[in-house]
């Protein structure tokens, strides 16, 4: 089975602030609540995950293995809503200048339609 583009980028994990909604880490309130270690408090009703709150490197503290290389969301099931839904661009014929902005930061090349033509 071919390999989904996402494992072997990983640029938008370590390129952006996560922050999201107090609630998403409440198991009582979430089925699927991010675990207590991945995350620090923001500002506000926010939560963030850890290591992404720096202005010059940020990187999730969930992300393992090398940006470029090979990389592995350790939280997956667990992400918060920032993370699911962030759009690889062309996965579903969309242009995402996010997820081209990520990419650019880390020497990668922008995704194009013909890289889900898997
Ligand atoms: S929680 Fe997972 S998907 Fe979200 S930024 Fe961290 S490593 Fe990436
Ligand atoms: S920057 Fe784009 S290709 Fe890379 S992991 Fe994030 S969504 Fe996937």
């Amino acid at each position: 089975m071919p390999v989904h583009p996402c494992q072997k980028c990983g640029a938008c994990c370590s390129s952006y602030r996560v922050s999201f909604y107090w609630r998403e880490a409440e198991k009582k309130d979430s089925v699927h609540a991010v675990p207590q270690e991945f995350w620090e408090e923001g500002s506000g009703h926010y939560r963030v995950m850890k290591g992404t709150d720096s202005k010059h490197n940020p990187k999730c503290a969930g992300l393992g293995g090398k940006v470029g290389e090979w990389v592995k969301c350790s939280i997956y099931e667990n992400r918060p809503s920032p993370c699911r839904n962030f759009a690889a661009s062309y996965e579903h014929g969309v242009h995402r200048p996010r997820c081209d902005e990520a990419r650019k930061k880390h020497g990668l090349p922008a995704l194009r339609r013909e890289d889900w033509e898997l």
